[in-house]
């Protein structure tokens, strides 16, 4: 069983914050460009939360891009001139550079309550406190609510019952809540805001909202551009001619569908999304056909996690290089699934943007 054949100008496999980046500055150039995606990705599970280096002048045009962007689907995010102390969902302080001054709960905010949501596993207020009184940051006051209304059900009801619960038994001016759902980012933090009169703000959280919604906002900018995303579709293996490479097979369960193209880029992450695989000691390429090797890496104390996660794909000026060490002229290699660019050992979400960012134009030279 087959599915239609593609033909894109660039193929990318993989659509995390990598791929999409990729993509959508080549659809910016007028590129036909597909995106190739099997399953979910670490971008989706992360915090959303970016650090970026603030020197590199790459990272200032990528965040005046995509901060434009993002503004268009509701998101406004500033970049600050230094990394701003976001605050997590465990009471811990995690550095990032692009901040929403209206709902990232970060270390400036005074006078803060916090509000869990009973049922909600994603914020304990009496965990959040006890660790940031035992880290000596400003001890926050911890609440528990039990709503009447799901907020993904019925978020005007939601919104109501808490926004008077907010302004009539809180007392502190700032409120931080769970992640919360909604079909605007942040829109149920905006409601609560203007029925409470207070600073309605969200801890850094993982495996979450944050995440799924910093997701959408990279995907909606791509499809904004005319990249075609096919989800629930996995790169299977490439067709090499020499020095490059022109076909590729994909598939969607027991269906397959091929790919033709002029340029192939791989974005498919790391261990944890599968870009990459282990086998007995070592960690390997999936597709059995590129060079993998790790970078020196520091900071992870067990030695197996860190030679897993400093492990990545071989690359020659952002070419692939085979495992007979040909560096392939159209096939370039972007994100988590490159040596050394695996979080937390890189910087995460900023630093695989930017250099997908940067690397388009070599993609596009390579056509
Ligand atoms: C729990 C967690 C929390 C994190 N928190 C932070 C944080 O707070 N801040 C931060 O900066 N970073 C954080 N990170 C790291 C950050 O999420 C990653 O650095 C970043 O998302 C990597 O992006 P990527 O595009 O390289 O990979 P991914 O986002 O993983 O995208 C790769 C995609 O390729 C797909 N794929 C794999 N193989 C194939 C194939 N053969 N064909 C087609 N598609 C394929 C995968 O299914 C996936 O969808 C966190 C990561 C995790 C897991």
């Amino acid at each position: 069983m087959s599915l239609p054949d593609v033909d894109a100008d660039v193929l990318v496999a993989g659509g995390g914050a990598a791929g999409l980046v990729v993509a959508t500055r080549l659809a910016l150039d007028g590129r036909s460009v597909t995106v190739a995606s099997s399953a979910t990705p670490a971008t989706l599970l992360s915090t959303g939360r970016i650090l970026l280096d603030h020197d590199d002048p790459e990272a200032e045009e990528w965040a005046s891009f995509f901060l434009a962007q993002f503004r268009r689907q509701g998101a406004h995010y500033v970049m600050s001139k230094r990394p701003v102390v976001a605050i997590t969902n465990l009471g811990t302080g995690m550095r990032q550079s692009l901040t929403s001054p209206l709902f990232d709960w970060t270390s400036k905010d005074r006078d803060v309550a916090v509000v869990g949501l009973v049922g909600n596993s994603d914020l304990d207020p009496d965990l959040v406190s006890l660790e940031m009184g035992r880290s000596r940051r400003a001890k926050p006051r911890p609440y528990w609510f039990s709503p009447s209304f799901s907020p993904e059900l019925d978020p005007g009801g939601f919104a109501e019952e808490l926004g008077n619960v907010l302004m009539n038994d809180v007392a502190e001016g700032t409120v931080v809540l769970p992640p919360l759902p909604h079909n605007t980012p942040y829109g149920l933090l905006a409601e609560l805001r203007k029925r409470s009169g207070k600073k309605v703000v969200e801890a850094a959280t993982p495996l979450s909202w944050p995440g799924r919604r910093f997701q959408s906002l990279l995907e909606g900018t791509a499809e904004r551009l005319g990249v075609r995303i096919l989800r629930d579709r996995r790169l299977l293996s490439i067709d090499v001619n020499g020095r490059e490479a022109n076909r590729a097979l994909l598939s969607s369960g027991v269906r397959t569908q091929r790919a033709t193209f002029n340029g192939l880029v791989l974005a498919t992450g790391n261990v944890v999304s599968g870009g990459l695989a282990v086998s007995g000691r070592e960690v390997v390429d999936p597709l059995g056909l590129f060079r993998v090797s790790s970078a020196r890496a520091s900071g992870i104390s067990s030695r197996q996690l860190r030679a897993t996660l400093s492990s990545g794909l071989v690359t020659r000026r952002g070419k692939a290089v085979t495992t007979d060490g040909v560096s392939l002229r159209n096939v370039f290699a972007v994100g988590s699934l490159l040596r050394g660019m695996s979080y937390p050992l890189g910087r995460g979400l900023g630093d695989v943007m930017v250099h997908a960012w940067e690397i388009a134009p070599a993609v596009e030279e390579a056509l």
